[in-house]
């Protein structure tokens, strides 16, 4: 049985006094976050206060060291990250970000060390990717290796879970969940994955996550340009409420590969006001929380964080800026994710449009046969690119 409700405002006050570090955090950016936080209804699951799923619970471990490592230490290392647990995947995704990607696997305990070695670095919230990452049969023991104090999320399609799967993933440590559905039509939904039988597996996932207690239960939704020009993202959202889940995470597709290196399926900046508005919307009528990631990393907010506080990397460990950008500064496996990240930092620092969405006619000129831009070309890139001024949550954060 689910446990979400709203959070009374005793309960808010509780966890604020608990994490009372958060008292030094200078005015400006206090303000920032309580005007950010307005945006959404803070939800109590299971005692866990949840404003949405990329930043943690608001009286978690994870959230204390936000606090006290981000806001106060202004630790260098990345805030989040997210892993690819397996390059492994039964779809076939229009807009998958993986296709290209290629190499030696990483094995089990490489990732346990990878993780550990990103939480001394200041990661506070880790995604597990893919691939499917419910096909690395280590899952459980990975996802316990990064111990309470990391908001913990899973990207999957739900094939392949169980019962038994869904609950000791939640027993090792797993916070939130957010299965893929692309269109509220199971046609439309399979025809896009390339993969019959694509939207069952994703329902029949989200029941069984739903079962599972406390377990924040969220979709994922890529929504197409299309489905933005025809109005349609409303009805999308009406159906995702019927699924009675507690998020709707929202993105668009990114100009990842070749096929979406086109201006024309791309979001414009009326488009992310039209999100902007029907999240505003949606969030003060809902129980069900909707999580725009253009929203959160617009201008107006936290910016695009790639490279400098967002890291990806990928199962065969390869380094890239965030999940999106087909490019490499190197390889975990070879190097320590420390020097690595360090190194990628220097280039990223931070900015208030999204990164590829900016960028991504240089990478025609880089990529080679279908692959990813190799370290070399990333380097070289990189030369090639502009930053634009900062968000509005970096210049409160770094002035
Ligand atoms: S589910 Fe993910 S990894 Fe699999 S094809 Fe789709 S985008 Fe790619
Ligand atoms: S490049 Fe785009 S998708 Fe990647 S972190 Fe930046 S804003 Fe997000």
């Amino acid at each position: 049985m689910r446990r979400t409700a709203k959070a009374t405002f005793s309960e808010l006050l509780k966890s604020l006094l608990s994490n009372y570090c958060i008292l030094k955090v200078k005015p400006s950016l206090s303000l920032f976050l309580l005007r950010y936080m307005k945006k959404f209804r803070v939800m109590n699951l299971g005692g866990k206060l949840i404003l949405h799923s990329h930043l943690p619970p608001l009286n978690s471990g994870a959230y204390e060291r936000f606090v006290k490592e981000h806001l106060l230490g202004k630790v260098l290392g990345p805030s989040h990250a997210q892993i690819g647990l397996t390059n492994a995947c039964p779809q076939n995704c229009r807009y998958c970000y993986n296709k290209n990607r290629r190499g030696t696997p990483m094995d089990t305990e490489t990732i346990i060390r990878l993780i550990r070695d990103l939480k001394q670095m200041g990661m506070i919230w880790l995604g597990f990717t893919g691939g499917e990452p419910l096909l690395n049969k280590d899952i459980v023991r990975i996802t316990e290796s990064a111990g309470r104090d990391v908001a913990l999320k899973l990207f999957t399609t739900g094939c392949t879970l169980t019962r038994e799967l869904a609950k000791d993933l939640q027993k090792a440590g797993l916070q939130y969940v957010s299965v893929s559905l692309d269109h509220w039509e199971e046609k439309k939904h399979d025809e896009g994955r390339d993969y019959p039988g694509a939207f069952r597996a994703a329902l029949r996932a989200i029941d069984l996550f739903k079962e599972t207690t406390d377990l924040h239960v969220g979709v994922s939704a890529v929504v197409s340009k299309e489905m933005i020009c025809s109005g349609q993202v409303d009805e999308f959202l009406q159906f995702l409420t019927s699924l009675d889940v507690d998020e709707a995470w929202l993105s668009e597709a990114k100009p990842s590969i070749g096929a979406y290196w086109n201006p024309q399926l791309l979001t414009t900046e009326d488009d992310r006001r039209y999100l902007y508005e029907l999240q505003d919307r949606y969030n003060r009528k809902n129980k069900m929380t909707v999580n725009y990631l253009g929203h959160f990393e617009g201008r107006e907010n936290f910016g695009c964080n790639a490279g400098h506080k967002m890291v990806y990397i990928d199962a065969f460990g390869e380094m890239s800026p965030c999940v999106f950008t087909p490019m490499t500064f190197g390889n975990v496996q070879e190097t320590p994710v420390k020097d690595l990240f360090f190194q990628m930092k220097r280039l990223f620092p931070s900015e208030e449009c999204c990164f590829i969405h900016r960028n991504y006619p240089l990478f025609r000129k880089y990529i080679h046969e279908e692959s990813i831009v190799n370290r070399e070309d990333s380097y070289a890139l990189m030369k090639e690119v502009r930053f634009g001024p900062l968000s509005h949550f970096s210049r409160l954060y770094y002035g």
